[in-house]
């Protein structure tokens, strides 16, 4: 099977009109020359320049691209989703649409994948196309996610990877709306290689991704995939209800060895602030959880579809 086992090349789109004919032109060859068949499946994210046009203009022009088209932005994690919804490939492999992500490495992804390989990682050596504050902080949200975390989420790997039918089939039974993708993607484990480059700068157009957003992701990464915030609270309660305790204890002996004392406004206002600042940072955190049950709960599709341009059946996914 693994010889003529289909390829899809799964590529979330949001406004690259400006690189879609290079990404096409330097994943074509790649491909061809690796003698399986393959699908290009592009997924239009509610882009609002031309590139949903010009995607149905390629899958026209070309049978091995497929077009699907989503009713507004549902952003990449979502966008991803629906790819890996509607890629039919016995391998996945999803990639951005600006370059970043070599396709050089996709011969030697299959390779491994015959190898016997379920999973081909690619890990980022070095990424000289981000700014240094990026590099930072990805490092820093990668040291606190691991620690955080119950499954290992490696390190410095984006979406980009190989993945056999059998593990996208299990990352599809993930039903979760808050779409943590480099947690999902990690979950359901399988025999894992990894490969290693350098990631380019993006080819054309601009990342979608600024500093603040990022942070918002690591927020959803760290709530959805750990609820050891939720624990760090019991552990600060307990040991605030012991030290209090303490205090009491020595409040009442000096009371009835050396009678009652008036001062204290100065020492008695600043324990009142500090808890209630304590006391509010917990309730924000239980507010990060009760607001992604909320959004589990309520249920809604992860994205909807407008579009399908090249699929021969209607009944996918
Ligand atoms: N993307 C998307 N929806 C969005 C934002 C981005 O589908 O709301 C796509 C984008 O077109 C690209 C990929 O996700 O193919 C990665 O985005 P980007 O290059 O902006 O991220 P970065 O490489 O800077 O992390
Ligand atoms: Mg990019």
């Amino acid at each position: 099977m693994w010889e003529t086992g289909l390829l899809s090349i799964a590529v979330p789109c949001f406004n690259e009109q400006k690189g879609l004919q290079r990404f096409v032109e330097a994943v074509t060859p790649a491909l061809e020359t690796l003698g399986h068949p393959y699908e290009i499946l592009f997924v239009d994210d509610g882009s609002t320049d031309d590139t949903l046009a010009l995607l149905i203009a390629l899958a026209n022009a070309n049978p091995h691209i497929k077009v699907i088209g989503l009713t507004r932005n549902f952003g990449k994690e979502a966008a991803l989703t629906a790819a890996l919804d509607f890629a039919s490939g016995d391998a996945v492999i999803p990639m951005d649409a600006d370059l970043q992500d070599p396709v050089e490495l996709i011969p030697q992804m299959v390779a491994h994948w015959q190898a016997g390989a379920d999973v081909v990682l690619a890990h980022r050596q070095s990424r000289p196309g981000d700014t240094p504050a990026k590099r930072w902080a990805a490092r820093q949200f990668y040291r606190i996610i691991s620690r955080l975390s119950a499954i290992p989420i490696p390190e410095d790997v984006g979406d980009f990877r190989l993945m056999d039918r059998k593990v996208v089939e299990c990352v599809r039974q993930l039903p979760e709306k808050t779409r943590f993708m480099k947690g999902i993607l990690a979950w359901p484990g399988f025999r894992t290689e990894t490969l290693e480059y350098t990631r380019p700068s993006r080819q054309a157009g601009n990342s979608k991704w600024p500093l603040w957003k990022l942070f918002n992701y690591a927020l959803d990464g760290i709530f959805s995939f750990s609820t050891a915030p939720l624990r760090i609270w019991t552990y600060l309660g307990a040991s605030l209800s012991l030290l209090s305790l303490g205090y009491l204890l020595w409040v009442i002996g000096k009371t009835l060895l050396l009678g009652v004392e008036v001062p204290g406004y100065a020492s008695i206002l600043s324990v009142i602030l500090f808890f209630n600042g304590v006391i509010l940072i917990g309730l924000g955190i239980l507010g990060e959880y009760v607001g992604r049950v909320f959004i589990e709960v309520k249920g809604r599709p992860v994205y909807l579809v407008k579009t399908r341009v090249g699929f021969q059946t209607e009944n996918q996914p």
